[in-house]
């Protein structure tokens, strides 16, 4: 994380004043005056403002290993959701950062914090994401350049940002993506006439799910997943 993005997290004080704070040599990171605000806060370093020790507010950010059948919305009368699949002490609290179909297994994030899952999903931040794809029929050069390149998709004004593919076999691909449409993997595959058989998001940015998560598990981040983010 920036330290002025720590600062401002931990202190209270808007990003503004966390820079000026930071500027005026108020900010020591281990001890040492840091007046550059976009410096990356190293894990565990002690950071203090005014020799006051600084902490970011404790905030729930969680990884699951989302089954299928289930779908991503915080509560629905009519149907199983992914979020009741957590104590509901947790359940209350968090909201899900990048939905998955109901259909799609694989890396969920949810967290209540705001803030954050806005970084996850913003399309200014791009935040690459990368799946792996079943498909129905074998994928031919063609297609495969034609989804590096960017596709147009029904209903959509401009092409997908180009992707990146990575072939395991004739039906199993990688599929690295940079925008969270609507079904966006799903019609992506169909505009170059595959099928999705099936999808299984395997990471976010640099959170990989853990292998270690069934289907329906989850875990907290660790403090460098949260940060990576960030
Ligand atoms: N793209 C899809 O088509 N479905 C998902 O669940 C995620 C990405």
């Amino acid at each position: 994380m920036r330290l002025d993005q720590f600062v401002s997290n931990s202190s209270g004080l808007s990003r503004k004043d966390s820079k000026r704070a930071i500027s005026a040599g108020r900010v020591r990171v281990d001890g040492k005056m840091t007046k550059s605000a976009n410096s990356r806060v190293p894990e565990h370093a002690k950071v203090t403002l005014d020799n006051q020790a600084l902490t970011l507010p404790g905030g729930l950010y969680l990884m699951m290993n989302k089954p299928a059948g289930v779908i991503s919305a915080t509560n629905d009368s009519s149907q199983p959701t992914a979020v009741d699949l957590l104590p509901p002490e947790l359940a209350r609290q968090v909201h899900i950062a990048g939905r998955l179909d109901k259909d799609t297994t694989g890396l969920l994030l949810l967290t209540s914090d705001g803030q954050w899952s806005h970084q996850v999903t913003s399309p200014r931040r791009a935040c690459p994401k990368t799946y792996r794809v079943t498909l129905a029929e074998p994928l031919d050069e063609h297609a495969c350049l034609a989804l590096e390149q960017g596709i147009e998709l029904k209903g959509e004004q401009k092409p997908t940002l180009p992707a990146q593919v990575l072939q395991h076999s004739a039906t199993e691909i990688e599929l690295t993506i940079r925008e969270g449409k609507y079904h966006q993997v799903k019609r992506m595959l169909a505009a170059v006439g595959n099928h999705v058989v099936a999808l299984h998001r395997q990471s976010i940015g640099d959170i990989i799910l853990d292998p270690a998560l069934v289907p329906g598990h989850y875990r907290s981040l660790t403090a460098q997943e949260i940060q990576s983010v960030a």
